[in-house]
Protein backbone atom coordinates (compact mmCIF):
# COMPACT_ATOMS: atom_id res chain seq x y z
CA UNK A 1 0.00 0.00 0.00
CA UNK A 2 1.37 3.47 -1.18
CA UNK A 3 2.70 5.64 1.95
CA UNK A 4 0.16 8.51 1.51
CA UNK A 5 -2.69 5.54 1.76
CA UNK A 6 -1.48 4.46 4.48
CA UNK A 7 -1.35 7.57 6.37
CA UNK A 8 -5.09 8.03 5.34
CA UNK A 9 -5.86 4.99 6.83
CA UNK A 10 -3.97 5.60 9.84
CA UNK A 11 -5.66 8.99 10.45
CA UNK A 12 -8.86 8.21 9.57
CA UNK A 13 -8.43 5.16 12.30
CA UNK A 14 -6.86 7.94 15.10
CA UNK A 15 -10.19 10.06 14.16
CA UNK A 16 -12.09 7.33 15.27
CA UNK A 17 -10.32 6.76 18.42
CA UNK A 18 -10.93 10.38 19.37
CA UNK A 19 -14.08 10.11 19.05
CA UNK A 20 -15.17 7.08 20.61
CA UNK A 21 -12.12 5.37 22.58
CA UNK A 22 -9.02 4.31 21.30
CA UNK A 23 -9.90 0.67 23.30
CA UNK A 24 -13.29 0.50 21.15
CA UNK A 25 -11.06 0.51 17.66
CA UNK A 26 -10.03 -3.05 17.17
CA UNK A 27 -7.11 -3.41 14.71
CA UNK A 28 -5.72 -6.94 16.10
CA UNK A 29 -5.64 -10.07 14.22
CA UNK A 30 -7.48 -11.97 16.64
CA UNK A 31 -10.54 -9.41 16.50
CA UNK A 32 -10.50 -9.46 13.02
CA UNK A 33 -9.88 -13.07 12.19
CA UNK A 34 -13.14 -13.58 13.82
CA UNK A 35 -15.44 -10.36 12.30
CA UNK A 36 -14.27 -11.21 8.92
CA UNK A 37 -15.21 -14.76 8.40
CA UNK A 38 -19.11 -15.52 8.28
CA UNK A 39 -21.17 -17.72 10.10
CA UNK A 40 -21.24 -20.54 7.49
CA UNK A 41 -17.40 -20.78 6.59
CA UNK A 42 -18.30 -19.31 3.34
CA UNK A 43 -17.25 -15.90 3.20
CA UNK A 44 -14.27 -14.19 3.87
CA UNK A 45 -13.38 -10.41 3.49
CA UNK A 46 -10.62 -7.62 5.09
CA UNK A 47 -11.86 -4.83 7.15
CA UNK A 48 -8.90 -2.20 8.54
CA UNK A 49 -10.60 -2.18 11.93
CA UNK A 50 -13.93 -3.92 14.02
CA UNK A 51 -15.43 -0.53 15.91
CA UNK A 52 -17.58 -0.63 18.70
CA UNK A 53 -19.62 2.31 19.29
CA UNK A 54 -21.96 2.30 22.39
CA UNK A 55 -24.76 4.46 21.24
CA UNK A 56 -26.10 6.44 18.29
CA UNK A 57 -23.89 9.53 18.90
CA UNK A 58 -21.34 7.26 18.27
CA UNK A 59 -22.50 5.49 15.40
CA UNK A 60 -23.17 8.74 13.71
CA UNK A 61 -19.62 10.02 14.57
CA UNK A 62 -18.28 7.41 12.96
CA UNK A 63 -20.66 7.29 10.18
CA UNK A 64 -19.38 11.10 9.57
CA UNK A 65 -15.68 10.26 9.32
CA UNK A 66 -16.30 7.24 7.12
CA UNK A 67 -18.24 9.82 4.88
CA UNK A 68 -15.01 12.37 4.88
CA UNK A 69 -12.36 9.60 4.60
CA UNK A 70 -14.38 7.83 1.97
CA UNK A 71 -14.76 4.33 4.29
CA UNK A 72 -17.24 1.74 3.19
CA UNK A 73 -19.25 0.40 6.32
CA UNK A 74 -20.49 -3.13 7.06
CA UNK A 75 -22.72 -3.66 9.72
CA UNK A 76 -22.23 -6.40 11.92
CA UNK A 77 -25.00 -7.88 15.06
CA UNK A 78 -24.36 -11.83 15.75
CA UNK A 79 -22.83 -12.41 12.64
CA UNK A 80 -25.46 -15.10 12.33
CA UNK A 81 -26.64 -14.61 8.96
CA UNK A 82 -26.06 -16.80 6.40
CA UNK A 83 -25.80 -14.90 3.20
CA UNK A 84 -22.55 -13.51 3.85
CA UNK A 85 -24.30 -10.08 4.64
CA UNK A 86 -22.36 -8.97 7.50
CA UNK A 87 -19.12 -9.99 6.08
CA UNK A 88 -16.44 -7.55 4.27
CA UNK A 89 -15.72 -8.23 0.87
CA UNK A 90 -12.00 -9.55 0.20
CA UNK A 91 -9.44 -7.33 -1.34
CA UNK A 92 -9.45 -9.08 -4.94
CA UNK A 93 -13.14 -8.68 -5.14
CA UNK A 94 -13.98 -5.70 -8.12
CA UNK A 95 -16.36 -3.92 -5.65
CA UNK A 96 -14.11 -3.83 -2.68
CA UNK A 97 -13.51 -0.68 -0.89
CA UNK A 98 -11.18 0.20 2.34
CA UNK A 99 -13.73 -1.01 4.75
CA UNK A 100 -14.37 -1.24 8.20
CA UNK A 101 -17.30 -3.19 10.59
CA UNK A 102 -18.98 -1.50 12.98
CA UNK A 103 -20.26 -4.05 15.76
CA UNK A 104 -23.21 -2.78 17.28
CA UNK A 105 -22.72 -5.18 20.16
CA UNK A 106 -22.61 -2.47 22.82
CA UNK A 107 -25.19 -0.92 22.28
CA UNK A 108 -27.18 -3.70 24.11
CA UNK A 109 -29.88 -2.00 26.48
CA UNK A 110 -33.67 -2.17 26.87
CA UNK A 111 -34.41 1.67 27.10
CA UNK A 112 -38.18 0.94 27.94
CA UNK A 113 -41.04 -1.28 28.43
CA UNK A 114 -44.84 0.28 28.07
CA UNK A 115 -46.83 -2.31 29.66
CA UNK A 116 -50.39 -0.45 29.07
CA UNK A 117 -49.28 0.23 25.43
CA UNK A 118 -47.79 -3.43 25.12
CA UNK A 119 -44.51 -2.31 23.32
CA UNK A 120 -40.95 -2.10 23.77
CA UNK A 121 -37.87 -0.34 22.85
CA UNK A 122 -34.59 -1.85 22.58
CA UNK A 123 -31.11 -0.51 21.53
CA UNK A 124 -30.34 -3.03 18.41
CA UNK A 125 -27.55 -5.25 19.75
CA UNK A 126 -29.46 -6.64 22.44
CA UNK A 127 -29.52 -10.24 21.76
CA UNK A 128 -33.17 -11.70 20.96
CA UNK A 129 -33.06 -13.59 24.14
CA UNK A 130 -32.62 -10.35 26.08
CA UNK A 131 -35.35 -8.74 24.67
CA UNK A 132 -37.69 -12.17 24.83
CA UNK A 133 -36.53 -12.72 28.80
CA UNK A 134 -36.50 -8.49 29.61
CA UNK A 135 -40.56 -8.53 28.36
CA UNK A 136 -41.00 -11.68 30.27
CA UNK A 137 -39.90 -10.18 33.40
CA UNK A 138 -43.06 -8.26 33.31
CA UNK A 139 -45.74 -10.77 32.07
CA UNK A 140 -45.45 -9.88 28.55
CA UNK A 141 -44.08 -11.97 25.34
CA UNK A 142 -42.17 -11.01 22.37
CA UNK A 143 -43.07 -13.83 20.10
CA UNK A 144 -40.27 -13.60 17.42
CA UNK A 145 -38.20 -16.67 17.71
CA UNK A 146 -35.22 -18.50 15.83
CA UNK A 147 -32.54 -21.20 16.86
CA UNK A 148 -29.84 -17.94 17.10
CA UNK A 149 -31.39 -16.41 19.72
CA UNK A 150 -28.42 -16.35 22.03
CA UNK A 151 -26.44 -14.90 19.69
CA UNK A 152 -27.93 -12.83 16.94
CA UNK A 153 -29.10 -9.38 17.24
CA UNK A 154 -32.19 -7.19 17.15
CA UNK A 155 -30.52 -5.02 14.33
CA UNK A 156 -29.43 -8.31 12.51
CA UNK A 157 -33.45 -9.44 12.69
CA UNK A 158 -34.54 -6.33 11.38
CA UNK A 159 -32.22 -5.95 8.41
CA UNK A 160 -32.77 -9.66 7.69
CA UNK A 161 -36.81 -9.06 8.37
CA UNK A 162 -35.79 -12.60 10.07
CA UNK A 163 -38.70 -15.04 10.29
CA UNK A 164 -38.70 -17.89 12.77
CA UNK A 165 -41.46 -20.30 14.30
CA UNK A 166 -44.22 -18.26 14.55
CA UNK A 167 -44.67 -16.04 11.75
CA UNK A 168 -47.73 -18.16 10.76
CA UNK A 169 -49.08 -16.13 13.42
CA UNK A 170 -47.13 -12.97 14.47
CA UNK A 171 -45.46 -12.71 11.13
CA UNK A 172 -42.24 -11.72 10.49
CA UNK A 173 -39.69 -8.77 11.92
CA UNK A 174 -41.65 -6.32 9.43
CA UNK A 175 -44.53 -7.20 10.90
CA UNK A 176 -44.12 -6.66 14.62
CA UNK A 177 -41.64 -3.25 14.36
CA UNK A 178 -43.52 -0.07 15.26
CA UNK A 179 -40.68 1.84 15.65
CA UNK A 180 -37.41 2.25 14.69
CA UNK A 181 -33.78 4.64 15.04
CA UNK A 182 -31.25 4.82 12.01
CA UNK A 183 -28.46 6.62 11.34
CA UNK A 184 -28.46 7.21 7.68
CA UNK A 185 -25.51 7.94 4.95
CA UNK A 186 -24.80 11.18 5.96
CA UNK A 187 -24.20 10.19 9.72
CA UNK A 188 -27.95 11.83 10.66
CA UNK A 189 -29.83 10.33 13.69
CA UNK A 190 -33.56 9.81 12.35
CA UNK A 191 -35.37 8.66 15.39
CA UNK A 192 -39.23 7.39 15.43
CA UNK A 193 -39.73 5.69 17.95
CA UNK A 194 -43.13 6.07 18.48
CA UNK A 195 -45.32 2.56 19.68
CA UNK A 196 -48.13 3.37 17.30
CA UNK A 197 -50.42 0.53 15.47
CA UNK A 198 -52.25 3.55 13.24
CA UNK A 199 -49.94 6.12 11.77
CA UNK A 200 -50.71 6.93 8.21
CA UNK A 201 -48.78 10.41 7.52
CA UNK A 202 -46.78 9.88 4.30
CA UNK A 203 -44.48 7.08 3.21
CA UNK A 204 -43.74 4.50 6.52
CA UNK A 205 -39.91 4.90 5.91
CA UNK A 206 -38.88 2.33 8.95
CA UNK A 207 -39.69 -0.55 5.88
CA UNK A 208 -36.91 1.25 3.51
CA UNK A 209 -33.90 0.21 6.28
CA UNK A 210 -35.94 -3.44 7.55
CA UNK A 211 -34.83 -6.34 5.34
CA UNK A 212 -32.33 -3.63 3.63
CA UNK A 213 -29.10 -5.89 4.84
CA UNK A 214 -27.52 -2.53 6.15
CA UNK A 215 -27.31 -0.85 2.74
CA UNK A 216 -29.39 1.74 3.58
CA UNK A 217 -28.19 2.99 6.83
CA UNK A 218 -27.71 1.53 10.41
CA UNK A 219 -30.58 0.82 12.73
CA UNK A 220 -29.43 1.63 16.14
CA UNK A 221 -32.79 1.07 18.23
CA UNK A 222 -36.66 -0.03 17.40
CA UNK A 223 -40.09 -0.05 19.45
CA UNK A 224 -41.62 -3.55 19.27
CA UNK A 225 -45.14 -4.55 19.72
CA UNK A 226 -45.65 -7.50 22.64
CA UNK A 227 -48.61 -9.91 23.60
CA UNK A 228 -49.89 -11.72 26.35
CA UNK A 229 -48.03 -14.82 27.43
CA UNK A 230 -49.92 -17.50 26.12
CA UNK A 231 -52.03 -19.32 29.19
CA UNK A 232 -51.49 -22.73 27.51
CA UNK A 233 -49.20 -23.47 24.93
CA UNK A 234 -49.12 -27.21 23.24
CA UNK A 235 -46.66 -29.11 21.20
CA UNK A 236 -47.87 -32.04 18.57
CA UNK A 237 -46.17 -34.24 16.37
CA UNK A 238 -48.67 -35.90 13.54
CA UNK A 239 -47.17 -38.37 10.49
CA UNK A 240 -48.20 -38.20 7.41
CA UNK A 241 -47.06 -39.94 4.33
CA UNK A 242 -47.41 -37.03 1.75
CA UNK A 243 -47.42 -32.86 1.10
CA UNK A 244 -50.67 -32.78 0.71
CA UNK A 245 -52.12 -34.31 3.71
CA UNK A 246 -49.52 -31.90 5.48
CA UNK A 247 -51.55 -29.34 3.61
CA UNK A 248 -54.87 -30.45 4.23
CA UNK A 249 -53.72 -31.11 7.91
CA UNK A 250 -52.94 -26.99 8.08
CA UNK A 251 -56.13 -25.61 6.86
CA UNK A 252 -57.92 -28.20 8.91
CA UNK A 253 -56.15 -26.84 12.13
CA UNK A 254 -56.92 -23.24 11.26
CA UNK A 255 -60.20 -23.74 10.84
CA UNK A 256 -60.85 -25.77 13.89
CA UNK A 257 -57.85 -24.21 16.42
CA UNK A 258 -58.33 -20.80 15.12
CA UNK A 259 -55.52 -17.97 15.68
CA UNK A 260 -54.07 -20.74 18.71
CA UNK A 261 -52.14 -22.51 15.61
CA UNK A 262 -48.83 -20.27 16.11
CA UNK A 263 -46.40 -22.85 14.41
CA UNK A 264 -46.79 -25.34 11.44
CA UNK A 265 -43.18 -26.66 10.86
CA UNK A 266 -42.35 -29.71 8.26
CA UNK A 267 -39.47 -32.37 8.78
CA UNK A 268 -38.88 -35.04 5.71
CA UNK A 269 -37.55 -39.01 7.21
CA UNK A 270 -34.31 -37.78 5.85
CA UNK A 271 -33.95 -35.01 8.32
CA UNK A 272 -35.12 -37.13 11.00
CA UNK A 273 -32.48 -39.54 10.35
CA UNK A 274 -29.39 -37.00 10.23
CA UNK A 275 -30.66 -35.84 13.61
CA UNK A 276 -30.38 -38.94 14.97
CA UNK A 277 -27.29 -40.53 13.48
CA UNK A 278 -25.58 -36.93 14.61
CA UNK A 279 -26.95 -35.21 17.38
CA UNK A 280 -30.06 -37.57 18.80
CA UNK A 281 -31.51 -34.66 20.81
CA UNK A 282 -33.37 -37.99 23.22
CA UNK A 283 -35.22 -40.83 22.20
CA UNK A 284 -37.83 -40.60 19.35
CA UNK A 285 -41.19 -39.33 20.04
CA UNK A 286 -42.74 -41.70 17.90
CA UNK A 287 -41.00 -44.50 20.66
CA UNK A 288 -40.41 -48.03 17.96
CA UNK A 289 -42.73 -46.70 15.21
CA UNK A 290 -40.19 -45.71 12.55
CA UNK A 291 -40.67 -42.05 11.49
CA UNK A 292 -43.18 -41.02 9.53
CA UNK A 293 -42.18 -39.95 5.46
CA UNK A 294 -43.37 -36.45 6.82
CA UNK A 295 -43.47 -35.59 10.46
CA UNK A 296 -45.27 -32.17 11.18
CA UNK A 297 -45.07 -29.94 13.97
CA UNK A 298 -47.49 -28.21 15.35
CA UNK A 299 -47.30 -25.49 18.09
CA UNK A 300 -50.40 -23.68 19.68
CA UNK A 301 -50.26 -20.89 21.68
CA UNK A 302 -53.47 -20.10 23.44
CA UNK A 303 -55.49 -18.10 26.08
CA UNK A 304 -56.96 -21.36 27.32
CA UNK A 305 -55.03 -23.27 29.87
CA UNK A 306 -53.12 -26.52 29.09
CA UNK A 307 -55.35 -29.39 30.15
CA UNK A 308 -58.20 -27.68 28.19
CA UNK A 309 -56.17 -26.86 24.82
CA UNK A 310 -54.86 -30.61 25.51
CA UNK A 311 -58.30 -31.64 25.16
CA UNK A 312 -59.30 -29.62 22.31
CA UNK A 313 -56.72 -30.31 20.40
CA UNK A 314 -57.18 -34.15 21.03
CA UNK A 315 -60.54 -33.38 19.48
CA UNK A 316 -59.97 -32.02 16.95
CA UNK A 317 -57.71 -34.10 15.87
CA UNK A 318 -59.52 -37.20 16.13
CA UNK A 319 -62.67 -35.54 13.88
CA UNK A 320 -59.94 -34.96 11.51
CA UNK A 321 -59.31 -38.37 10.93
CA UNK A 322 -62.99 -39.40 11.51
CA UNK A 323 -63.34 -36.30 8.09
CA UNK A 324 -61.15 -38.68 6.55
CA UNK A 325 -57.61 -36.34 6.96
CA UNK A 326 -54.66 -39.38 6.63
CA UNK A 327 -52.65 -39.16 9.75
CA UNK A 328 -50.64 -41.80 10.46
CA UNK A 329 -49.52 -41.17 13.79
CA UNK A 330 -50.11 -38.48 16.80
CA UNK A 331 -47.93 -37.48 19.25
CA UNK A 332 -49.39 -34.70 21.88
CA UNK A 333 -46.54 -33.28 24.89
CA UNK A 334 -48.36 -34.03 27.86
CA UNK A 335 -45.33 -31.18 29.64
CA UNK A 336 -43.56 -28.07 28.23
CA UNK A 337 -40.54 -30.27 28.48
CA UNK A 338 -41.66 -32.86 26.37
CA UNK A 339 -43.22 -30.05 24.16
CA UNK A 340 -39.21 -28.83 23.96
CA UNK A 341 -37.97 -32.42 23.41
CA UNK A 342 -40.01 -32.32 20.23
CA UNK A 343 -38.82 -28.88 19.33
CA UNK A 344 -35.33 -30.15 19.49
CA UNK A 345 -35.73 -32.26 16.60
CA UNK A 346 -36.52 -29.90 14.38
CA UNK A 347 -34.12 -27.54 15.87
CA UNK A 348 -31.02 -30.00 15.68
CA UNK A 349 -31.55 -30.74 11.80
CA UNK A 350 -28.99 -27.78 10.65
CA UNK A 351 -26.77 -28.49 13.67
CA UNK A 352 -26.84 -32.16 12.44
CA UNK A 353 -26.30 -31.37 8.60
CA UNK A 354 -23.83 -28.81 9.80
CA UNK A 355 -21.99 -32.34 11.39
CA UNK A 356 -22.32 -34.38 8.37
CA UNK A 357 -20.70 -31.50 6.04
CA UNK A 358 -21.49 -28.89 4.13
CA UNK A 359 -24.55 -29.17 1.47
CA UNK A 360 -26.46 -27.15 -1.07
CA UNK A 361 -28.96 -24.85 0.98
CA UNK A 362 -32.31 -22.96 -0.40
CA UNK A 363 -34.40 -20.69 1.83
CA UNK A 364 -37.24 -20.77 -0.87
CA UNK A 365 -41.13 -19.51 -0.24
CA UNK A 366 -43.71 -21.01 -2.85
CA UNK A 367 -47.48 -20.47 -2.63
CA UNK A 368 -48.86 -22.97 -0.35
CA UNK A 369 -50.61 -24.72 -3.23
CA UNK A 370 -47.79 -24.88 -5.32
CA UNK A 371 -45.28 -26.87 -3.17
CA UNK A 372 -47.01 -30.46 -4.39
CA UNK A 373 -46.07 -29.89 -7.93
CA UNK A 374 -42.68 -27.68 -6.74
CA UNK A 375 -41.69 -31.05 -4.53
CA UNK A 376 -42.59 -32.90 -7.23
CA UNK A 377 -41.23 -31.58 -10.64
CA UNK A 378 -38.02 -30.33 -8.73
CA UNK A 379 -37.10 -33.45 -7.26
CA UNK A 380 -37.56 -35.61 -10.02
CA UNK A 381 -35.21 -33.08 -12.25
CA UNK A 382 -32.53 -33.02 -9.25
CA UNK A 383 -32.28 -36.62 -8.69
CA UNK A 384 -32.37 -37.40 -12.76
CA UNK A 385 -29.30 -34.71 -12.97
CA UNK A 386 -27.51 -35.96 -9.81
CA UNK A 387 -28.28 -39.32 -8.81
CA UNK A 388 -27.65 -40.85 -5.80
CA UNK A 389 -28.32 -36.63 -4.24
CA UNK A 390 -30.46 -36.65 -0.64
CA UNK A 391 -32.50 -34.27 -0.53
CA UNK A 392 -33.24 -33.22 3.28
CA UNK A 393 -36.21 -31.13 2.94
CA UNK A 394 -37.93 -29.19 6.25
CA UNK A 395 -39.28 -25.71 6.83
CA UNK A 396 -42.34 -23.25 7.89
CA UNK A 397 -44.84 -25.08 5.76
CA UNK A 398 -47.32 -22.55 7.12
CA UNK A 399 -45.68 -19.66 5.67
CA UNK A 400 -45.02 -21.49 2.32
CA UNK A 401 -41.03 -21.65 3.18
CA UNK A 402 -39.05 -24.47 2.51
CA UNK A 403 -35.27 -25.16 3.43
CA UNK A 404 -34.81 -27.44 0.23
CA UNK A 405 -31.01 -28.73 1.15
CA UNK A 406 -29.35 -30.83 -0.99
CA UNK A 407 -26.38 -33.00 -0.06
CA UNK A 408 -24.08 -35.14 -2.43
CA UNK A 409 -24.82 -39.30 -2.78
CA UNK A 410 -22.56 -41.02 0.49
CA UNK A 411 -19.30 -41.27 0.14
CA UNK A 412 -18.66 -38.41 -2.95
CA UNK A 413 -16.51 -35.38 -0.86
CA UNK A 414 -18.64 -32.48 0.38
CA UNK A 415 -16.02 -30.06 -1.24
CA UNK A 416 -16.14 -31.55 -4.87
CA UNK A 417 -19.79 -31.84 -4.93
CA UNK A 418 -20.07 -27.99 -3.77
CA UNK A 419 -17.63 -27.42 -6.66
CA UNK A 420 -18.78 -29.66 -9.71
CA UNK A 421 -22.45 -29.36 -8.67
CA UNK A 422 -23.77 -26.11 -6.77
CA UNK A 423 -24.41 -23.96 -9.86
CA UNK A 424 -26.56 -26.14 -11.69
CA UNK A 425 -28.59 -26.96 -8.92
CA UNK A 426 -29.50 -23.69 -7.90
CA UNK A 427 -30.64 -23.17 -11.70
CA UNK A 428 -32.82 -26.13 -11.30
CA UNK A 429 -34.40 -25.07 -7.68
CA UNK A 430 -34.54 -21.44 -8.32
CA UNK A 431 -36.45 -22.13 -11.97
CA UNK A 432 -38.73 -24.47 -10.25
CA UNK A 433 -39.08 -21.56 -7.90
CA UNK A 434 -39.58 -18.72 -10.08
CA UNK A 435 -42.19 -20.89 -12.14
CA UNK A 436 -44.46 -20.87 -8.91
CA UNK A 437 -44.01 -17.18 -8.87
CA UNK A 438 -42.15 -17.98 -5.29
CA UNK A 439 -39.12 -16.53 -3.75
CA UNK A 440 -35.39 -17.17 -3.98
CA UNK A 441 -34.98 -16.24 -0.54
CA UNK A 442 -37.67 -16.24 2.24
CA UNK A 443 -36.01 -15.03 5.27
CA UNK A 444 -32.42 -15.25 4.75
CA UNK A 445 -32.05 -12.15 2.63
CA UNK A 446 -29.65 -11.85 -0.66
CA UNK A 447 -26.42 -10.65 0.78
CA UNK A 448 -23.27 -12.24 -1.19
CA UNK A 449 -24.53 -15.82 -1.78
CA UNK A 450 -28.08 -14.78 -4.07
CA UNK A 451 -27.06 -11.12 -5.75
CA UNK A 452 -27.06 -13.15 -9.40
CA UNK A 453 -31.21 -13.83 -8.45
CA UNK A 454 -32.22 -10.33 -7.38
CA UNK A 455 -33.12 -9.53 -10.66
CA UNK A 456 -35.37 -12.41 -11.11
CA UNK A 457 -37.44 -11.94 -8.31
CA UNK A 458 -37.44 -7.92 -8.88
CA UNK A 459 -37.71 -7.49 -12.86
CA UNK A 460 -35.95 -4.55 -14.03
CA UNK A 461 -38.16 -2.06 -13.39
CA UNK A 462 -38.16 -3.45 -9.25
CA UNK A 463 -34.37 -3.39 -9.40
CA UNK A 464 -34.04 -0.03 -10.42
CA UNK A 465 -36.22 1.40 -7.94
CA UNK A 466 -34.01 0.02 -5.61
CA UNK A 467 -30.68 1.60 -7.22
CA UNK A 468 -32.34 4.75 -7.55
CA UNK A 469 -33.30 4.38 -3.65
CA UNK A 470 -29.88 3.59 -3.17
CA UNK A 471 -28.35 6.31 -5.03
CA UNK A 472 -30.11 8.86 -3.23
CA UNK A 473 -29.17 7.64 0.43
CA UNK A 474 -26.18 6.86 -0.33
CA UNK A 475 -24.50 8.38 -3.29
CA UNK A 476 -20.72 7.05 -2.24
CA UNK A 477 -21.91 3.81 -1.94
CA UNK A 478 -19.72 2.97 1.42
CA UNK A 479 -22.89 0.95 3.11
CA UNK A 480 -22.13 -2.33 2.68
CA UNK A 481 -20.57 -2.33 -1.09
CA UNK A 482 -21.17 -5.31 -2.78
CA UNK A 483 -24.02 -6.90 -0.73
CA UNK A 484 -27.58 -7.34 -2.38
CA UNK A 485 -27.70 -4.53 -4.76
C1 LIG B 1 -28.67 -21.84 13.88
C2 LIG B 1 -29.30 -20.72 13.09
C3 LIG B 1 -30.68 -20.68 12.94
C4 LIG B 1 -31.29 -19.66 12.21
N1 LIG B 1 -32.65 -19.65 12.09
C5 LIG B 1 -33.24 -18.65 11.41
C6 LIG B 1 -34.67 -18.62 11.27
O1 LIG B 1 -35.40 -19.49 11.72
N2 LIG B 1 -35.20 -17.58 10.60
C7 LIG B 1 -34.44 -16.58 10.08
O2 LIG B 1 -34.98 -15.66 9.49
N3 LIG B 1 -33.09 -16.60 10.18
C8 LIG B 1 -32.48 -17.60 10.83
N4 LIG B 1 -31.11 -17.62 10.93
C9 LIG B 1 -30.32 -16.55 10.30
C10 LIG B 1 -29.89 -15.40 11.25
O3 LIG B 1 -29.85 -15.79 12.59
C11 LIG B 1 -30.82 -14.22 11.09
O4 LIG B 1 -30.68 -13.73 9.79
C12 LIG B 1 -30.59 -13.07 12.07
O5 LIG B 1 -31.66 -12.17 11.93
C13 LIG B 1 -29.28 -12.32 11.86
O6 LIG B 1 -29.01 -11.50 12.99
P1 LIG B 1 -27.51 -11.06 13.34
O7 LIG B 1 -27.56 -10.08 14.45
O8 LIG B 1 -26.66 -12.24 13.55
O9 LIG B 1 -27.11 -10.31 11.98
P2 LIG B 1 -25.72 -10.32 11.22
O10 LIG B 1 -25.42 -11.67 10.72
O11 LIG B 1 -24.68 -9.66 12.03
O12 LIG B 1 -26.11 -9.38 9.97
C14 LIG B 1 -27.05 -9.78 9.02
C15 LIG B 1 -27.26 -8.63 8.02
O13 LIG B 1 -27.86 -7.51 8.66
C16 LIG B 1 -26.99 -6.36 8.63
N5 LIG B 1 -27.09 -5.74 9.95
C17 LIG B 1 -26.88 -6.32 11.17
N6 LIG B 1 -27.17 -5.44 12.14
C18 LIG B 1 -27.56 -4.30 11.53
C19 LIG B 1 -27.98 -3.02 12.00
N7 LIG B 1 -28.08 -2.76 13.31
N8 LIG B 1 -28.29 -2.07 11.09
C20 LIG B 1 -28.19 -2.32 9.76
N9 LIG B 1 -27.80 -3.49 9.26
C21 LIG B 1 -27.49 -4.47 10.14
C22 LIG B 1 -25.62 -6.91 8.30
O14 LIG B 1 -24.83 -5.94 7.61
C23 LIG B 1 -25.97 -8.09 7.41
O15 LIG B 1 -26.24 -7.68 6.10
C24 LIG B 1 -30.49 -18.64 11.63
C25 LIG B 1 -29.10 -18.68 11.79
C26 LIG B 1 -28.50 -19.70 12.50
C27 LIG B 1 -27.01 -19.70 12.65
Amino acid sequence: MPNCLNSHYTDFLRACATAIGQQYVLTDDFNLKIACVDWRKRYQGTALAVIRPANSDDVANIVRLCVQYGIAIVTQGGNTGLCGGATPLPIESDEYKPQIIISLQRLNRVLGVDIDNATVTVEAGCTLQEVQQAVAEVGLWFPLSLASEGTCTIGGNLSTNAGGTAVLRYGNTRDLCLGLEVVTPKGDVWCDLRGLRKNNTGYDLKHLFIGAEGTLGIITAATFKLFPIPRGQLTVLVGVSTITQAIQLLRYLQAHMGADLSGFEIMSVACMNLVAQYCSPGPSPFGDMPWPEITVLVQLDSGIEFPQLLDRMAEVLDAAQIENLTLQSIVLAHSAAQGQQFWAWREHIPLAQAAEGKNVKHDIALPISAIPDFLLSCNQRLTDEFPGIRLITFGHLGDGNLHYNVAPPLGISTALFLEQCEEEINTIVYEEVLLRNGSVSAEHGIGQLKREWLQSMKGATGLNMMRIIKQVLDPQHLFNPGKMI
